[in-house]
């Protein structure tokens, strides 16, 4: 009939991050602390949410050079999970049911409970009357992938209680 569609076929392909807005972030998983981009979908309206739709590694970044390991790689499915918790639920003692809270309620009830042990449990000198300032029944889970200044805000906040039980999740 004439037609050829090789001209239309010629079209250049349309990348699926063509229309993506770049958000460099942090890998959770581990304390290698790997640089990403997160690639997300959504035109930045008021009403828009946008989605994270791919996950790479930061070329830019100097820890891993645009590389990302296994875990890191399928962070987009971590994202997405059904079962990614991202609000605070508190289970009362002797229940078998989690129940949303707010943050202020969490933060209020964390603060409450560690306040009401340590004035109970912290040890100011131990056997021999050296000044120890120990708070043993409380510990603390800081995140690896915080930055250098907020680790060593998160450091200075948790040692100036007395707390000795420090960690981090990657070594979990
Ligand atoms: S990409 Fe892998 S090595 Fe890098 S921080 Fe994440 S889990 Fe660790």
């Amino acid at each position: 009939m004439g037609f050829s569609p090789s001209k239309a076929l010629a079209q250049a392909h349309q990348f699926k991050l063509v229309r993506t807005s770049e958000t460099r972030n942090t890998c959770p998983y581990c304390s290698v602390g790997c640089g990403l981009i997160l690639y997300g979908l959504g035109d930045n309206s008021k009403n828009v949410r946008t989605t994270i739709i791919h996950v790479e590694g930061d070329p830019d970044h100097p820890v891993n050079r645009g590389t990302l390991c296994p875990k890191g790689a399928g962070l987009v499915d971590f994202i997405h999970s059904p079962n990614r918790l991202k609000y605070p639920e508190y289970r009362a003692p002797g229940s078998s049911e989690w129940k949303r809270i707010s943050w202020d309620e969490a933060f209020a009830k964390v603060a409450r409970l560690m306040k009401d042990d340590r004035d109970k449990n912290f040890i100011a000198k131990n056997a021999a009357g050296a000044t120890v300032n120990r708070w043993l029944t409380t510990g603390f889970l800081a995140a690896s992938a915080s930055s250098n200044e907020s680790g060593y805000i998160t450091h200075k906040v948790v040692r100036n209680t007395g707390i000795l039980a420090f960690d981090n999740q990657a070594r979990v």
